[in-house]
């Protein structure tokens, strides 16, 4: 299902010309995750989080009514959040959550970043330079 904040995450990305994939399942030992946006060459695993569900520091809220059911099912949703993105780290994703009150912006700014230390320092030129191999 797409929601709201993911979709403005993902059209902020796009506007930046990066390409990802979006529900792509990652095969990991002992479990697969699906993160919200994956950059598949960067290795690089978003979640966009609702501020409810997976208990953000600053919006987190308790329902009144039936609260052990809902203590219970939010601790369960933090305790999967943690394990796949364990599993992701250990299998070498580099992993952003973005939090649903974040502004996609910001959010784009932080996967900019991550690509940019990402990438590789450009290769020596593939072709030899004829000027150093020549003998003198
Ligand atoms: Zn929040």
């Amino acid at each position: 299902v797409d929601t709201g904040p993911e979709v403005a995450v993902r059209r902020a990305i796009h506007a930046q010309g990066l390409r990802y994939r979006k529900n792509l399942v990652v095969p990991l030992a002992g479990r697969s995750v699906r993160p919200d946006i994956v950059f598949t060459r960067a290795r690089l695993a978003v979640f966009v989080d609702g501020c409810f569900w997976h208990g953000c520091p600053d919006h987190a809220s308790s329902p009144k009514a039936n609260q052990a059911f809902w203590a219970e099912k939010l601790r369960r949703n933090r305790a999967r959040d943690l394990a796949d993105r364990t599993a992701l780290e250990a299998a070498g994703w580099k992993v952003l959550r973005v939090w649903e009150h974040e502004d996609p912006r910001d959010a784009v700014a932080r996967i900019q970043t991550v690509f940019a230390a990402a990438q590789p320092p450009s290769p020596p030129p593939a072709s030899p330079d004829p000027a150093r191999s020549r003998k003198t």
